[in-house]
Parts: structure tokens; C-alpha cells; sequence
């Protein structure tokens, strides 16, 4: 393993934070609360956010954060002419965003359908459709900062399984005891944009060499950190972005700013810093293997998942023990756990050991 990263995902029941809040006499704009799809709707968080901003015709405006939607926030801002400075307690490279798997997972720990309600279901797709299409400008480009790849879901069934689709209303439930229960309970908005995305297409099982009882082969997008990571650090840079090095502690901190209008991107740390206990942490590990240039798909399997990326090879556990989306969910612990990484990492060792060997 070359690394054994964690990461808290930001969740919120009503979906990402999007208002405008007046604080000490500056207009803050928040956009945090992505949960599981920060990568994926980030480009559309951003020009929603970045919307509310232009509002209120100011010229300079200061950015909180450097994750992932700190920075597209910047250069969304950058795009519509605004002189932008980002403060951040860390720089991408260092924050919660580069320890996440890294793909096209617009609806994962969203929302739930109930607490978010019907209109975030525009918002979300809204936001996907945006997102969706701004990737296509780092498509093609040295290093593939945003990649297509062809992801094997492999089963021993025959059948998917069907997920119970219904919240069951004599057990436990977020409204009932504040947090989410059931996998249920959490929205899913994939259908309305199976228009744009590229179908999966099921394969016979003789067509791996996995001896498995059912495959299908998805095409995803993935995002290679390095790559686009510095890509868009350079673009900011660029474009005459500034970066200053600064931790708030409390909103009435922002008081110092010289900018007036200001968009608060601090992921999971708004649950501290802004005092926004509506923040869920969903916790979840990624494992690093050594890159390997001659792979180019991924597998998932048993609950576990393989991404072959130019920065390496990725395995991540989801489901360990069937839990589906409530895998990690209120579970704030940001330690690694390597007894869940090796596990993870001998579902594949094991279905390659099952494979006949070439040469
Ligand atoms: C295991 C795992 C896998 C994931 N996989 C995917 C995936 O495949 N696809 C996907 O779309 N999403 C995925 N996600 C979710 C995604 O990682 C998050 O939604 C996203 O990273 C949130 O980004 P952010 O910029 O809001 O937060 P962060 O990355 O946490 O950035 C917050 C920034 O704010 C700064 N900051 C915080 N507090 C302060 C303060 N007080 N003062 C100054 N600066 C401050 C930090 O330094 C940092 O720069 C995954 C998450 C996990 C945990």
C-alpha cells in the first residue's frame, strides 16, 4: 500500500448548503454539504453559488476553503470577472477532497428524499447537468485530468440484489432520532440524468475471466487528482487568483476581510467553524496501490471497489458488511483502519487468484 487515507464526507438531510447569510456586515454565500458527491456536482455548486454572488455587484470577493469546492467556486467566480482571493487553512493537496474515491457519484449521500423534499430533486439535477458538461473542458488533455473508464460490476448472483426501496415506518428513522437509519431514507436522483450518462451494458459471464455468475460493464467518469488537481490550482494562479494561508475560528472573524462578499466552503469543518451541527460525517478509507500505466479499468465486487488512476491504483471498501448507503454514516472517526483496507484488498486478490493466468 502506498497510502491508507480517510476522509469525513460532508452530510446534510436537506442537501448542500446554498443560502445567503448577512454576518458581520459581509454577505456570505455558503456551498458546503456535499456528502458523497462533492467531486461530481462541484461545477454546479459553484455556479449556483457564484449566481447569488454577481447579485450583488461587488468586484472582489474572498473565497473560505481549498477542497474541491472552494477552488471551482474560485474559478467560477474568476469566470464571471471577479477578483478573487481564497483563504484556506489548507491547500487542496492537504484537505479532505483528495482522500475520496475520485468518480462520477452525483447522487451518493446527497440528501434524504423526505428531509431534502421535492425541489432539491431540481436543484441536484441541475447541478449534475452543469457539472456533466463543464467536465468536457478537461477531457483530451496531458495527464487526463478527467478520464473515462470501463468499471466491471461483478457478481456471484445471478440477480442484482434489490435494495428495499421503501423506509420501513416501525423502525427507526432520521426524523424520529435525528440521524439516518435506514438506506432508504436517502435520496436518489440518478434516473433523470440517465439521458447524458453512458448506459451499463450487461455481458455474458464468459466475457470476464472471473468465472463470476453475472457481470456488467460501466463506463465512468473519474477525476486523477495530481492531474487536475494542479490543473485548476494553475488555472486560479492564472488567471491572477491569490491564496492566503488562514484558519477562522469563528464568523465573526470574517469581520477582517476586506472583501464584502464571501463563499464559505469549509466541507465537514462548517460543523465547527460555523457551528452547523445539521453537518453528518459519513466516514469512509480509500487504500493506495502503486500505479500501474498498463490498467485502465475498474472492478467492483463483494462491496469493494478497484480504480485503476494515473496516481494509483484505488480500493475502497463501501459495503463491508451490507450496510449500503449507511456504511460509515455518524462516524467521525478520521483514523485509518487497515484491517478494512486489507479485507478490501483480498476481495480483489482473491477473484485475480481465481482468474486463469496468461502468457
Ligand atoms: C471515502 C470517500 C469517497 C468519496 N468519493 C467521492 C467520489 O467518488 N465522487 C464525489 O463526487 N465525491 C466523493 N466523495 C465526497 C467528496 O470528497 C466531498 O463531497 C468533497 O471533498 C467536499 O469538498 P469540500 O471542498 O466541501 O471540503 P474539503 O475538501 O474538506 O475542503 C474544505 C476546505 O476548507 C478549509 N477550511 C475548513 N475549515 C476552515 C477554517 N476554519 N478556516 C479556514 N479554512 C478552513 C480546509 O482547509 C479545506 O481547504 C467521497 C468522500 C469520501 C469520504
Amino acid at each position: 500500500m502506498t497510502a491508507l487515507k480517510v476522509c469525513l464526507r460532508p452530510f446534510r438531510a436537506a442537501g448542500p448548503r446554498l443560502d445567503v447569510e448577512p454576518v458581520a456586515g459581509k454577505t456570505v454565500i455558503h456551498n458546503y454539504g456535499h456528502g458523497g458527491s462533492g467531486w461530481s456536482l462541484s461545477w454546479g455548486a459553484a455556479n449556483i453559488a457564484v449566481g447569488k454572488a454577481a447579485a450583488t455587484l461587488e468586484k472582489k470577493i474572498a473565497i473560505i476553503g481549498c477542497g474541491i469546492i472552494g477552488l471551482t467556486s474560485a474559478l467560477m467566480a474568476q469566470r464571471a470577472g471577479f477578483d478573487v482571493t481564497i483563504y484556506t487553512r489548507d491547500m487542496l493537496f492537504q484537505s479532505r477532497s483528495v482522500r475520496a474515491n475520485g468518480s462520477w457519484t452525483p447522487d451518493s449521500r446527497i440528501a434524504l428524499t423526505e428531509q431534502a423534499g421535492p425541489q432539491f430533486g431540481d436543484l441536484w439535477e441541475q447541478m449534475a447537468r452543469f457539472s456533466w458538461s463543464a467536465y468536457r473542458d478537461y477531457l483530451g488533455l496531458p495527464g487526463n485530468p478527467i478520464d473515462f473508464i470501463d468499471t466491471y460490476v461483478l457478481s456471484d448472483k445471478r440477480e442484482e440484489d434489490k435494495f428495499h426501496e421503501e423506509i420501513d415506518r416501525s423502525k427507526p428513522t432520521y426524523a424520529t432520532t435525528g440521524k439516518p437509519q435506514q438506506g432508504a431514507e436517502f435520496a436518489r436522483y440518478y434516473s433523470r440524468v440517465t439521458d447524458i450518462i453512458p448506459a451499463s451494458l450487461p455481458l455474458d459471464s464468459g466475457h470476464t475471466p472471473f468465472g463470476v455468475a453475472s457481470a456488467k460493464r460501466v463506463r465512468r467518469m473519474m477525476y486523477n487528482f495530481g492531474a487536475y488537481g494542479h490543473l485548476l490550482l494553475s488555472e486560479f494562479h492564472q488567471a491572477g487568483g491569490r491564496i492566503v494561508m488562514r484558519e477562522f475560528h469563528a464568523p465573526s472573524d470574517l469581520a477582517a476581510l476586506r472583501e464584502k462578499v464571501i463563499i464559505n466552503c469549509p466541507g465537514y469543518a462548517a460543523r465547527d467553524w460555523w457551528r452547523d451541527k445539521s453537518i453528518i460525517p459519513v466516514r469512509g478509507q480509500t487504500a493506495w496501490l502503486p500505479p500501474d500505466p498498463t490498467l485502465h479499468y475498474g472492478l467492483a465486487y463483494r462491496g469493494a471497489e478497484m480504480l485503476s488512476k494515473s496516481d494509483g491504483i484505488m480500493i475502497q471498501g463501501y459495503d463491508l458488511d451490507h450496510l449500503g448507503e449507511m456504511s460509515g454514516v455518524g462516524n467521525s472517526f478520521e483514523h485509518p483502519d487497515r484491517i478494512e483496507a486489507e479485507h478490501a484488498i483480498n476481495i480483489f486478490a482473491g477473484l485475480f487468484a481465481r482468474a486463469p493466468t496468461q502468457g
